[in-house]
Parts: structure tokens; C-alpha cells; sequence
């Protein structure tokens, strides 16, 4: 089968959370078993650009509103990523420095997809399967079906993947001339609450649709960021499918940003040579267990609950621990992160930014990796712990509850609590202290976790399973 990917991030193009982890394996491993699998992102101003030769494939142009774009689609040379990379080159729109955060972004990413839909369009044969990725690519399905000069595209089973329903990329209907002439009686297939809302449009016009974990997929029909009524109503098209990690890119027998490399024979001396890296360069005690935090400070995080909690833990638990922040986020949260470094100097820092090196550093050095999030729909971070023998804590929530079991129970090898609140999070942390008071427990949990399988097999598999189901 052919498939092509559309989304707004994929690893190590551009990359700002998971989304472009998954898009930069999942393919690959597509590939591997025989299928054609493609991506189409937009091209950004990032080093991978500059490092990398492309050939030109197709140029057009399209009007959106008053505008008129001329875009290029440009293609990786080499099929260095174990897939066909094609960039959208649309200037003074998508050639930025970062992938998110731009006053234009919705005309950002309407354009993309616009000039995707276009390019489609003037391909001689038609793909096998049009798999979007959030809302950044969830108007191509519409686009497929209701834009007049796009409906030969209309028989294209298309498949969205949500990684994250909190975003929706909302537009005010005054913005509807964005979209090429469509067909106006499919309004409703446009619509959530009174605005466009292209992530509910994909789960409208989508053939299937698939969340990155059974237990998000539950959860979505209660707490859904307003669309619960509308996975309730579209359950029936709805899968759950767990990501996989990359275990080529995540292997610390291999990873090059760590050292020593270690594998689970030699794993305690691996990973105490990477905790002594990290306690020298930010002033921790190698003798203390280390607990990490590596992701987005934002509300879905539960990051705004970390300095309390790391307050709490230090005052209350006579500084037993020490604690390593490494994310980017809310003003405010960083703000906060940032002061109590002279408040709790010698237990506590923190790296405020992105820094892709470090965090392999701290899934290889930490004793464990706190991940309170109040929303998870899958989730990375606990996985890459693991499979770096890092006790995961996390709340019991989307892909938190399918990943990680409590020691608790039986066959049991991380933590898992309820509520996001910092009671919670400092009871899991005063739990993990009496786990690593035990070496015999923390030894035996550590060979446990680095032989999990979190690979992308099962999944791939499942994936094409979906798209086979739509033929
Ligand atoms: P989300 O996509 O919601 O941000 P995931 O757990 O699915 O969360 O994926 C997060 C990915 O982003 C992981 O690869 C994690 O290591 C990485 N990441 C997040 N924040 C940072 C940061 N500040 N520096 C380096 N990597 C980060």
C-alpha cells in the first residue's frame, strides 16, 4: 500500500513533542514491511534543511482569501530517514525558525494543507491511504471530499490519528474563504459550536480515526476539550492503538548522546556513570536517588503542581532526593522553576528550554521520572524511562494507564497515582524512596523495565490492519 502522512512534525526534521516522534517511525517501519509510506510537512527553517540536499518535485500556487501563494514541494534526496520526505515550501509562511507558536499559525497551517491537497491533485496515480495527524492536517479530508477542484480526490480513504484533542485548531467562520470554493451545504461537516473546527471536521469526514491509547480513547467521550458529544456520536469509526518508541533512536545499548552506552546486563554501573554526569554539571548528590522531569510545562503536564511538590518532598522527606527539571512552557511555571534553583541549591535545578541531549542524558541518569500529567494520550517520556531503566511515576490516566504498572501489584514495575494534585505526587515520591531503599527491588525493577517490548511493531501492524479494513 501507498500511504501518505501528513503533519505538521516529524523527527528529527522538526519536532516539538511526540507528534514528531511517531510521524518520524511510524513510516519507517511501514516501510520495513514492504508498504510505500510518505511525508508531507511544511518546510521550516530548521538545521536538517540546511544539512540536507532536495530536488524539486512540483510547483504550484493557490488562493486563500484575498492571498495568492506560490508553493514549492521539495524532496530529500537520499531517503536518509527510511522513508520519501516531501517539504512544503511556502515563503513568508512556513519557512520559521519553530514549528508552533506565530500570531498566523492558522494561516500557517491552512496554507499547508491547502498545498498539499493541491499537489495530490495533480499526482497521475492516487495514494492508497491519506493518513492526517492532528489539526494542523485535519482540513484535508474535508478538502478531499467538498473542495470542487479536490473531489476526484473523494474516494481516497483517509485515517486520522489524534495525538493530542486539546488543540483544535478553531477558525471564526469569517475565515471559511480560506478554504478552495467547497461545497456550502457541507457546512456542518465544517462546524463545532458555532466555529471551524478542523480537528472535529477530521473526525467528521475521516473514514477512521485513531487515538494513541485505548484508555485516552475512553476517556475522550467524558473530557475531550469540548468534543465528547462528538467521539460519543463517532465511536463506531473510533481505535485505540498504542505508539511505539524507536527503539533504533532510543537504545541506550546505542544512543550517541549518552556515555557510557549500557545494556540491562550492565546496567546499574551504565547508569550511574550517567547519573554522575548530571550531578556534576548541575550540582546534585550522585548518592541521592534523582527524579526527573522532562517535558512541556503547561496544564496538561501538571507541571504547575512541580515546585510545590519538589518543595514538599525536600521540607518533608529531609532532603532524601533530588530533583532535575528539564522543559519549556508557561512563563509563570518556568519563572517558578527558576527561583527555587537558589532556594534549594544543592537538591533541586533546572534546564529551562529544549535540549534534545540532555533529556537522553536524564532517561539514562535518573532513578526515576515524574509524569503527574492531568491529560495524557499517550505519552513518550515514560516509555524512553523505561526502556533507560528509569522508574516511571505517573498519574493513571490515557496512555499512563496503559504503559505502566504499579509495583504494587503484581508483575508491577513503576508507580501510578490518581489525582494530580501535589499530595499525590509527594506520597509517590515518599513511596519511591522506600522502593530505593530496597537495591535487591530496584535491581530486579530495573531488568524488568529494559525488557519491556514498547516497539513499533504491534503497532505498525495494527495500523495497516486499520488501513487494510478500508479497501
Ligand atoms: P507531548 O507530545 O504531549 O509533548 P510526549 O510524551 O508524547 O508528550 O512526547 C514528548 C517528547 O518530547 C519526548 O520525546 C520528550 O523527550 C520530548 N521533550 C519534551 N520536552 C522536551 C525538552 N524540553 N527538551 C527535550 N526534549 C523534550
Amino acid at each position: 500500500m501507498e500511504i501518505l502522512h501528513v503533519s505538521a512534525e516529524c523527527y528529527p526534521v522538526a519536532k516539538a513533542g511526540g507528534l514528531g516522534d511517531v510521524v518520524g517511525a511510524l513510516p519507517k517501519y511501514q516501510n520495513q514491511l514492504g508498504h510505500i509510506a510518505k511525508v508531507v510537512m511544511p518546510m521550516y527553517r530548521t538545521k536538517f534543511l540546511y544539512e540536507h540536499d532536495f530536488d524539486i518535485v512540483h510547483k504550484g500556487s493557490f488562493g486563500m482569501g484575498e492571498y495568492w501563494f506560490n508553493f514549492t514541494i521539495i524532496k530529500e534526496r537520499t531517503n536518509k530517514l527510511g522513508f520519501d520526505l516531501y517539504l512544503v515550501d511556502i515563503n513568508g509562511l512556513l519557512d520559521r525558525e519553530s514549528v508552533y507558536g506565530y500570531g498566523d499559525d492558522t494561516e500557517r497551517f491552512t496554507a499547508f494543507q491547502i498545498a498539499v491537497v493541491d499537489w495530490l491533485s495533480h499526482w497521475q496515480h492516487r495514494p492508497d491511504i491519506v493518513h492526517v495527524h492532528d489539526h494542523q492536517a485535519g482540513l484535508v479530508p474535508f478538502m478531499m471530499q467538498n473542495c470542487f477542484a479536490y473531489r476526484h480526490l473523494s474516494a481516497v480513504p483517509t485515517v486520522l490519528t489524534i495525538h493530542n484533542a486539546q488543540y483544535q485548531g478553531w477558525m471564526d467562520w469569517g475565515l471559511s474563504n480560506y478554504l478552495p470554493n467547497w461545497d456550502s451545504w457541507q457546512w456542518g461537516k465544517l462546524d463545532w459550536q458555532g466555529r471551524i473546527n478542523p480537528l472535529a471536521s477530521a473526525v467528521k469526514c475521516a473514514r477512521k480515526v485513531t487515538t494513541v491509547s485505548q484508555s485516552y480513547l475512553e476517556e475522550m467521550r467524558s473530557n475531550a476539550n469540548g468534543l465528547e458529544s462528538l467521539f460519543e456520536y463517532e465511536k463506531g469509526k473510533c481505535t485505540g492503538i498504542l505508539n511505539g518508541i524507536d527503539a533504533a533512536v532510543w537504545d541506550p545499548a546505542i544512543d550517541t548522546y549518552i556515555a557510557p552506552n549500557f545494556t540491562h546486563t550492565d546496567a546499574a554501573e551504565g547508569k550511574l556513570a550517567n547519573k554522575k554526569i548530571l550531578c556534576d554539571l548541575y550540582n546534585l548528590d550522585i548518592s541521592k536517588p534523582l527524579f526527573v522531569f522532562i517535558g512541556r510545562l503547561v496544564h496538561e503536564k501538571a507541571a504547575d503542581l512541580l515546585p510545590q511538590a519538589i518543595y514538599d518532598s525536600v521540607y518533608h522527606m529531609e532532603g532524601k532526593m533530588n530533583f532535575l527539571v528539564l522543559g519549556s512552557g508557561e512563563y509563570w511555571v518556568e519563572q517558578q522553576l527558576e527561583n527555587m534553583k537558589s532556594q534549594l541549591v544543592g537538591y533541586y535545578n533546572s534546564k529551562i528550554g529544549y535540549n534534545e541531549k540532555l533529556s537522553h542524558q536524564m532517561y539514562a541518569g535518573a532513578d526515576f521520572l515524574l509524569m503527574p500529567s492531568r491529560v495524557e494520550p499517550c505519552g513518550l517520556n515514560q516509555m524512553y524511562a523505561m526502556r533507560y531503566g528509569t522508574v516511571p511515576i505517573v498519574r493513571n490516566t490515557g496512555g499512563l494507564r496503559d504503559t505502566v504498572i504499579d509495583y504494587g501489584e503484581p508483575g508491577g514495575y513503576g508507580i501510578r497515582f490518581n489525582v494530580a494534585s501535589v499530595g499525590d505526587i509527594t506520597y509517590s515520591i515518599y513511596r519511591a524512596l522506600e522502593m530505593y531503599k530496597q537495591p535487591e527491588l530496584m535491581k530486579e525493577t530495573i531488568a524488568t523495565l529494559m525488557e519491556l517490548d514498547f516497539s513499533w511493531e504491534t503497532s505498525t501492524a495494527q495500523y495497516i490492519g486499520l488501513y487494510e479494513s478500508l479497501k
